[in-house]
């Protein structure tokens, strides 16, 4: 198991090499090292995986009910739907199938909702169904006065996106794939053979084949390779996330009728027993952009009033902002260049979680186009996540667990109640936090009401006194 986070990279060619480790690189990395002959390199210019756009999103598993029918998107999305579905299954990924409810606030919308049945049709989602006011709001009591019917979207699930990220790379990496961290592609170009050869931040790194999946940088990846083909404007969604009190208000995912840019501003339940408001949908030219602003936060105060008015009077736990790769197009922008061993995963904007493992096996496909010998296929060793999410029994819930190693029972975040035995697994995992972000990622120390107010120096200590122990070590 290699993961480098420092000094120069190994010398000798890789099969393949994906730039990005967010969910959409650490899914193609996964899907590659099923083929034990390949050598991969999972290429990342941050600390640690998932720390992109993948990190800031809606935490929403998507059926693909309203993607542009015939799109690549629609059909990856459909498909990814299915392949995360089972997956998270079988790693304990959590994943809540609470459904979406598409509501109708004035005539117009109301309208809308019989042509969005009829798309999702088309989009192989098949168990939609119309409801009247009653019903809607039998289903959804708390709703906001004056809603006028719903589209129900059973399929609609949340997912901790986290865990997902995390699995895909630990699964890779035990299965053989170099994770290189802090090693930004500052500029690629052939060498003299027909190798990629790439200069990162730690140096060089060649490989015969190359994959794209740099996010938000996508853009500036392909130009370097010679490609003018997208130009990457990154939309930002601002999100609130309400305390843990506020779950009982909603049951579903509550959609608005979608607008041209985009799914427009939800309400939904967390895996982790929170509720989110959000997100905006501003076009910046700044790709560092992650703040948030007091008007966007207004805004979607105004917004989620009206959805569910008792949500905004509830604690605010946190707030965060996530950039979607836009790229003026309503698709992904993946394509191969077979003469170049190249394949460009650009343009995953606002469904990458959902779409990753299908777009890693179309990635995988289009690698086989520019003519590379996968060789024989060896499943990976199964895996088990540890749980984050309150629909499912945590440690400290497990009086059996706790009998056989005492850790578990010994809380550190109150909030969270994340155990001492849970923090020392993530520090000694096979990926493992390289900052106590990293960890509350891991774990969600540190991510309850408090914020780390109460828990944070001794969550602090057990980091600390890990990275100590792996400086001596
Ligand atoms: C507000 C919001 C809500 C969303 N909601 C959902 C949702 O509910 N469901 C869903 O399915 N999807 C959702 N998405 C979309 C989803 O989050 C993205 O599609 C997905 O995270 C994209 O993953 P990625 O791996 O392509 O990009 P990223 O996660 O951004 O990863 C790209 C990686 O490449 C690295 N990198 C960039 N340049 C270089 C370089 N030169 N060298 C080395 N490394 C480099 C970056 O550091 C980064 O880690 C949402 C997105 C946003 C912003």
């Amino acid at each position: 198991m290699t993961v480098t986070a420092q000094g120069p990279l190994p010398t000798g060619s890789y099969d393949v090499a994906v730039v990005g480790a967010g969910v959409v690189g650490c899914a193609v990395a996964r899907e590659l090292a099923r083929h034990p002959r390949l050598r991969i390199a999972l290429v990342e210019a941050q600390d640690d995986v998932g720390q992109g756009t993948s990190k800031a999103n809606t935490a929403i598993l998507h059926t693909g009910f309203d993607a542009a029918p015939g799109t690549l998107e629609a059909r990856l999305v459909h498909e990814g739907y299915e392949r995360l579905g089972a997956y998270a299954a079988e790693t304990g990924i959590p994943v809540e199938r609470v459904g979406a409810l598409l509501v109708a606030w004035d005539a117009e919308q109301l309208a809308a909702l019989p042509e969005l049945a009829q798309k999702a049709e088309r989009n192989g989602c098949h168990d939609t169904s119309l409801l009247g006011p009653d019903e809607l709001y039998a289903r959804e009591p708390r709703l906001g006065p004056g809603a006028l019917g719903a589209l129900h979207v059973p399929g609609e699930s949340i997912i901790c996106p986290w865990t997902t990220t995390l699995a895909y790379a630990t699964q890779a990496v035990r299965a053989g794939v170099d994770l290189h961290l802090n090693a930004k592609v500052e500029r690629a170009h052939r060498g003299t053979g027909e190798d990629h050869l790439l200069q990162t931040t730690r140096g060089v790194l060649s490989a015969r084949r190359l994959v794209n999946a740099a996010g938000l940088h996508a853009d500036t990846l392909d130009r370097l390779l010679g490609h003018e083909d997208f130009t990457v404007t990154p939309r930002r969604g601002q999100l609130l996330v309400y305390d843990k009190l506020a779950r009982p208000l909603v049951r579903h995912i509550l959609l608005p009728v979608p607008t041209a840019l985009g799914k427009g501003v939800l309400v939904a339940p967390t895996v982790y027993g929170n509720v989110l408001l959000g997100p905006t949908a501003e076009d910046l030219d700044d790709k560092r952009a992650t703040g948030s602003t007091a008007d966007g936060l207004a805004g979607l105060r105004d917004k989620g009033r009206r959805v569910l008015p008792d949500l905004v009077d509830e604690e605010v736990t946190a707030v965060y902002a996530g950039l979607r790769a836009a790229t003026g197009q309503e698709d992904y922008r993946i394509a191969v260049h077979p003469e170049q061993g190249y394949v460009t995963v650009g343009g995953i904007r606002s469904t990458g979680l959902t779409a990753s493992l299908a777009i890693a096996a179309h990635v995988t496909g289009l690698l086989q186009d520019t003519g590379l010998d996968l060789g024989p296929v060896r499943e990976p060793q199964p895996l088990t996540m540890p749980n984050l999410g309150e629909a499912f029994p945590r440690p400290y819930q497990r009086p059996e667990l706790i009998a056989a190693d005492p850790e578990y029972g010994t809380l550190v975040c109150h909030c969270e109640r994340v155990s001492r035995g849970e923090i020392r697994d993530a520090l000694a995992g096979p990926v493992p936090p390289r900052s106590l972000e990293g960890l509350r990622r891991r774990t969600r120390a540190r991510a309850g009401r408090c914020q780390g107010f109460y828990c944070g120096a001794a969550v602090r200590e057990l980091f600390e006194s890990a990275q100590n122990e792996g400086i001596r070590t």
